[in-house]
């Protein structure tokens, strides 16, 4: 495991998304945003009507009953960022061991420079557990990486999400009354899924994504399946198919295929399930053939990469290597040289003989702060518009100085807990991800071109 200390203040001003966002809208530095709105402070979507506010994510559909953030105090909003940055080292400095701030790999430089912690969701839940006496963690992510935090963490310990509405709509694409509907379904499909048939296995093995609500994590574990992240999805696969003739595939279907297909799944044998349609809009026969049935989700900050991208960086920049999460979509993954998770990504970078070029298909913030912390290399963001996950772009400084002056005063706001009846089902299914081994000579990335 990797988990990457904060770089350098230096750095991380080169690094900032924020600041090129300011550039580019007040018409000092060349380029284009998705969104006009992305200046504006995440406050003031946050008291609009519920939706994902400015960023790569905003067309989605927020679920009802997704957690709303409450107003944000005027002081806070009205600091400049200066201020902020000196309130929170102020308030840091006197809560010292008693809190430990996760900062990840998506998430704006001004917050990252803040951070004990630097890294993926999963990094940053187990870096938590170096701190044993934190009375607090301060996850600055999205809603699913904080439950996942509270999971592993100490019941005594809270963690705090610095902004509610800060969830993840991809994770959001998969409900739990939809995938239990989606089981039942499958039942009267395969009949009793906890059956073994005669080769002994299941009918079906549910995996979740990491990034996925706990009550998910809760649901697979309950139901004999299993957690994966983007760095071990094909052993997760190797282990799903170990003990079911099939693996219900969720929220990802882009991670869920690409993993799939490296390992030889015909894609045929790949069918797509529409929680809006019977039978997620599959005959009872394509379900029959199934390998791996992939939920409709995806990632909005992920989709955005194209073939076309890759073929205009190739052009222009002559030996450019290209690597792409597998979040992306297939055609994107197979075009690109490699693929993998953000710790492969890392990984390939600093490995990489200087003068290398790289053109990275992930999240800005991290493709900007890499950029800015190897100046020996050439990095730049596959997609040349500025378009940062807009869920990570709702915890800014404010929020961060708000809870952290919070806790000071001896309050806790902003607590995520995850219930007992939640929590218990969600830990089976991650451990038995922690104990799923590699198959020898499996590599660590979904290999592109597979
Ligand atoms: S980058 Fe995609 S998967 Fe990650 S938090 Fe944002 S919307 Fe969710």
């Amino acid at each position: 495991m990797t988990i990457v200390q904060p770089p350098a203040r230096d750095v991380r001003l080169a690094a900032s998304v924020d600041r090129s966002i300011r550039l580019i809208s007040t018409g000092s530095s060349a380029g284009s945003t998705c969104a006009p709105e992305l200046a504006k402070g995440p406050w003031e979507f946050d008291r609009g009507p519920a939706g994902y506010g400015p960023g790569a994510s905003m067309g989605d559909v927020i679920p009802t009953g997704s957690p709303r953030q409450g107003a944000l105090p005027d002081e806070y909003r009205r600091a400049s960022d200066a201020e902020l940055h000196d309130r929170i080292r102020a308030a840091k400095a006197t809560l010292g061991d008693r809190v430990v701030v996760l900062g990840h790999f998506y998430q704006r430089d001004e917050v990252v420079e803040h951070a004990d912690f630097v890294g993926d969701s999963f990094q940053l839940a187990n870096a938590a557990l170096t701190k044993p006496d934190a009375e607090a963690i301060v996850f600055c992510g999205v809603h699913f990486m904080a439950e996942t935090a509270d999971l592993l963490s100490k019941p005594e310990q809270a963690v705090i999400l610095p902004n509610l509405a800060a969830g993840c709509s991809m994770a959001d694409m998969a409900d739990e009354s939809s995938v239990e509907e989606c089981w039942e379904q499958l039942e009267e499909v395969y009949g009793d899924l906890a059956t073994p048939g005669a080769d002994g296995r299941v009918p079906v093995i549910p995996v979740t994504y990491m990034n996925s609500s706990a009550a998910l994590k809760g649901f697979v574990g309950r139901n004999g399946g299993i957690v994966c992240t983007s760095s071990n999805a094909r052993t997760v696969l190797e282990w799903a198919f170990e003990r079911g003739q099939r693996v219900l595939f969720f929220p990802d279907q882009h991670l869920g295929r690409n993993t799939a297909k490296a390992m030889g799944v015909p894609l045929e044998q790949m069918p797509m399930w529409n929680p809006r349609k019977a039978l997620g809009g599959n005959s009872a026969e394509e379900l029959t053939h199934a390998r791996v049935i992939l939920w409709h989700g995806f990632c909005s900050v992920h989709r955005r990469f194209t073939v076309d991208q890759i073929e205009q960086a190739r052009r222009e920049h002559p030996g450019v290597q290209v690597i792409v999460h597998p979040e992306c979509p297939m055609p994107v993954v197979d075009a690109a040289d490699a693929a993998g998770s953000t710790d492969f990504i890392v990984k390939a970078i600093a490995a990489a003989p200087a003068g290398s070029t790289f053109a990275i298909g992930t999240e800005i913030n991290l493709v900007q702060r890499l950029a800015a912390e190897h100046p020996e290399h050439t990095i730049f963001c596959l997609d040349p518009v500025v378009c940062p996950c807009s869920t990570m772009y709702r915890i800014h400084p404010g929020y961060l100085a708000w809870v952290l002056e919070e806790l000071v005063a001896g309050r806790v706001v902003n607590r995520i807990t995850v219930p007992d009846t939640v929590a218990d089902p969600a830990r089976l299914a991650l451990e038995r991800m922690l104990a799923a081994k590699p198959p020898a000579a499996t590599p660590a990335a979904v290999p592109a071109g597979a």
